[in-house]
């Protein structure tokens, strides 16, 4: 007879910002991945910036990023506070509000806008996001656009047991519940809240790259490592089981990945696999052939 055992994942590091800048002139973000130096070990994952939170008074004036390209690899943005507005070169477009998450995959390619939304910059308020790039494996990096919208009421809320917190699924699943994102990698990905002084004992698969990230308040891992705001923990490949302690009222993402054990190749607003690739992406887009926002 075999018995399994649960072994907890190593803590590998905790890791602040690696850089605070304006994207465009209307998202403030705290870049982690690739500013933490360590995004070898959160492939798919390829980018986190964490927007905000930062207050915006009232203005007519149309504040975030005007159009730019993206090819290659999958963007997706979670809101927390706040209202963004996105349009692109397929026609699609949309508002996000908070718990509201945009799941867009440029593949061959997407040009796009994503702005404060009009209404809500007229009134002014707080913006609080989360955007991640998320890679293509090789064989989807040319497919087709696609663009997915997953309001908050979509996404299945799990209440944790006798007022521990809520965990929401993005992607992947948790005790049943599997999120909507359609992914082209396994990918898991929760929006969690424990309130202070609870403990959840989090299984986390073994083989993928797997980590925290801590928005708002103090969370205590394994018993030995504190991460605080803005920081982001690191765990190893082997055990499944992360033991959190919320020291304050936390919020937390948790991303999980199959990783992609595929050269990457980066450019700017282009991930690909190779230099000649890259290229060609340029090459692409300057002859328009990624289209442009009507
Ligand atoms: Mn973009």
């Amino acid at each position: 007879m075999t018995t399994r055992t649960t072994t907890d994942k190593d803590v590998l590091g905790v890791y602040p910002a690696g850089s605070h800048h304006m994207v465009g002139d209307g998202f403030p973000v705290r870049n982690m991945i690739p500013g933490a130096g360590v995004e070898e070990q959160l492939s798919p994952f390829l980018l986190l910036d964490y927007m905000g939170p930062e207050y915006f008074p009232p203005t007519d004036r149309r504040l975030g990023v005007g159009e730019h390209p993206h090819r290659g690899f999958e963007t997706v943005t979670i809101m927390y506070q706040g209202k963004v507005a996105h349009r692109d070169s397929t026609g699609s477009g949309g508002v996000i509000g908070p718990g509201d998450v945009q799941w867009m995959t440029a593949a061959s390619g997407v040009v796009h806008e994503e702005l404060h939304e009009e209404e809500w910059a007229k009134h002014g308020g707080t913006l609080e996001g989360i955007q991640l790039w998320v890679n293509l494996p090789r064989s989807s990096k040319m497919s087709e656009p696609r663009y997915q919208t997953l309001v908050s009421e979509e996404i299945p809320t799990v209440d944790l047991d006798a007022g521990v917190g809520r965990l929401r699924v993005i992607a992947g699943q948790f005790r049943g519940r599997r999120g909507p994102a359609k992914t082209f990698s396994q990918v898991l990905l929760y929006d969690l809240r424990l309130n202070a002084g609870h403990r959840l004992e989090l299984s986390l698969p073994e083989g993928f790259n797997t980590s925290v990230f801590v928005l708002h308040g103090q969370v205590v891992i394994n018993g030995s490592h504190a991460v605080g705001e803005a920081e982001l923990a690191l765990f190893g490949h082997k055990g499944e089981r992360v033991l959190l302690d919320a020291e304050e009222d936390v919020i937390m993402l948790v991303l999980g990945g199959e990783p992609i054990n595929e050269p990457v190749a980066r450019y700017g607003p282009f991930v690909m696999n190779t230099k000649a690739e890259l290229v060609q992406a340029v090459n692409d887009y300057q002859a328009g052939k990624m289209g442009h926002v009507s």
